[in-house]
């Protein structure tokens, strides 16, 4: 791991405030000259997920009486990432996120009392990647409608868990399964507790929830009776209506689910390993309620039948979930658009 210094553009405040009086006139006060920019180095800008990241701002560069905060850039707009720096003798550091794949800028901003920001470092771009090597290609990946179906990334999924049926450690593959999910969408997962309601793939009359899952047998659910070879299926229920920071339509998703076959439990495996594993089909799911459909292509987790290797994110499953992530941004309502229709997809 390197650290890597930028060489300071400005010798400090005080310079800055000489330089502002000189080439004006009257002179101004120290408030209305142009104030530093934060000088910023990262500990590293390309890391596997879950690499402690620093982004430090040497300390004669923080403009007098304001606050730090690192910001990162979506499509819609810059938001904090930390806003909590700590003075350390190397300058004040703040944490760079890596707990999910894909390449972020990132800035800093000094703030004043008021929230206004006074000035700003330039951006930086941070790699986050898998620690292994996604197979196949980007293009490998559909949408489980048209235009894609995603969720408001400005918001938490709320989810929840029926536990009967349910195999031994499923709540613990179920929140593994989500941090995969985050990984891969930026998407925040929060886990509401333990329902008897039973699960649904559209997430119909949820209680505190935006989504469910859980198991059910063929007898209690007709669709794995008609489909014997299902282990799964996941869905959501959707609204027209919606679109991204740079007009792009999209239909937002509301509520979601998924069933699992619990007739099952005895021909797959515990955990995320090789071979056919619950692991697997619980991101498998939950990319359907994220609103990807299945590509053909066998080396990524979204295609239609289990794969068998270990339950890692392709290449094609990644850049599908980028579409659909918060990098996209926060949705809003289409201009002009009275009503909303409703939709739904729910796939095996
Ligand atoms: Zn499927």
């Amino acid at each position: 791991m390197t650290f890597r210094r930028n060489r300071p553009r400005t010798a400090g405040w005080a310079a800055a405030a000489l330089v502002g009086c000189a080439l004006t006139a009257p002179v101004l006060s120290p408030s209305a000259t142009a104030a530093v920019s934060p000088d910023v180095s990262y500990s590293d800008r390309n890391v596997v997920a879950g690499t402690n990241v620093r982004a430090v701002v040497r300390k004669s560069t923080r403009p007098a009486g304001t606050t730090l905060v690192l910001q990162r850039k979506y499509l819609d707009k810059w938001r904090t990432a930390d806003n909590s720096a700590v003075e350390t003798k190397n300058g004040y550091v703040l944490g760079v996120p890596t707990n999910q794949f894909g390449e972020f800028p990132y800035r800093v901003v000094a703030k004043n009392g008021n929230g206004r920001v006074v000035s700003k470092s330039g951006a930086s771009t941070v790699t986050v990647r898998p620690s292994y090597k996604p197979l196949g290609r980007s293009t490998q990946h559909v949408f489980g409608a048209k235009p894609r179906v995603r969720w408001d990334s400005c918001d938490p999924i709320r989810w929840t868990f029926n536990a009967k049926n349910a195999p031994k450690r499923a709540l613990k593959q179920l929140r593994a399964g989500m941090r995969r999910l985050h990984l891969a969408t930026g998407l925040d997962f929060d886990y509401k507790g333990k329902t008897s309601q039973k699960p649904n793939p559209y997430g119909n009359n949820l209680e505190g929830a935006d989504v469910i899952v859980g198991w059910r047998t063929p007898k209690d659910y007709r669709v794995f009776k008609r489909n014997p070879g299902t282990v799964g299926i996941g869905g959501n229920k959707y609204y027209s209506g919606f679109q991204e920071a740079d007009g792009s339509p999209v239909n937002k998703a509301v509520q979601g689910g998924v069933v699992f076959n619990a007739s099952m439990r005895g021909e797959l495996r515990n955990g995320f390993g090789r071979g056919a594993t619950w692991g697997e089909v619980i991101i498998h799911e939950l990319g359907h309620v994220m609103g990807l459909g299945h590509p053909n292509a066998d080396k990524q987790i979204m295609y239609y039948s289990i794969i068998g290797r270990d339950a890692d994110w392709g290449a094609g499953d990644l850049a599908g979930f980028r579409r659909v992530g918060d990098v996209r941004g926060c949705l809003k309502r289409t201009p002009g658009r009275a009503s909303n229709a409703q939709g739904r997809f729910a796939m095996h």
